[in-house]
């Protein structure tokens, strides 16, 4: 038996071939959010409606972007009020995870900040501030709230429907995007850039091939 077998608390779905970064994932058998601490699984709830439509790219996918190729293992969709970006984790050969969001037309590429890189501050900047971060001057271009409506795939970390943040982007002179997400008690500072959609590559897990 691999070391990755672990059965869902809920309908007691085995599962295969968990990826060592995965924390979070969702039952394909009963829909149930499991939290995996060690081979332990906790279930976290439902895994919300995930209307389809066509997208650039799905779970499965590799997408080659700015020279790297990730094959996406996760997929969250997010309302804002207005309407809902998704959300994707990819992880490259080397394991190096990006999430690559999707709004509309609109793609960028995101890394977090980890350990002491990124911004200093804890507390989000208003629409209309700027920021200045590794030398770069930023504009914050919009602010709101974002809630989690529906999780598919694997992540690194907990990912949870109904989850609220609050974020904040701010733009750069060239393409580039600083992005806060605050919450109680915590927040998190992201690196990324807007991408041409039609400079992305998409390898169907289908064996199609896109743009
Ligand atoms: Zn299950």
């Amino acid at each position: 038996m691999p070391d990755t077998h672990v059965t869902c608390p809920n309908c007691g779905y085995g599962y295969e071939n968990l990826r060592k970064s995965t924390r979070m994932f969702d039952c394909p058998a009963c829909g149930t959010t499991l939290y995996r601490e060690d081979n332990t699984l906790a279930p976290m709830g439902n895994n919300g409606e995930m209307h389809d439509y066509p997208m650039l790219f799905g779970l499965g996918d590799a997408v080659t972007a700015e020279g790297r190729k990730y094959v996406i293992q996760g997929h969250a969709r997010y309302d804002y009020g207005r309407g809902t970006w998704d959300e994707m984790y990819g992880e490259d050969g080397d394991g190096k995870g990006a999430w690559i969001s999707i709004d509309e037309g609109d793609v960028v590429v995101q890394y977090p900040y980890h350990g002491n890189a990124g911004p200093r501050r804890t507390d989000p900047p208003a629409v209309g501030e700027k920021i200045t971060y590794a030398k770069t001057d930023y504009t914050v271009t919009e602010a709101d709230t974002a809630k989690c409506v529906a999780v598919r795939g694997q992540f690194p970390e907990l990912v949870q429907v109904d989850d609220e943040h609050y974020f904040i982007n701010a733009s750069g002179p060239s393409g580039q995007l600083l992005s806060g997400e605050f919450w109680e008690g915590g927040h998190q500072w992201y690196e990324g850039t807007w991408l041409d959609p039609f400079t992305l590559k998409v390898d169907r897990q289908d064996g199609s091939s896109g743009r």
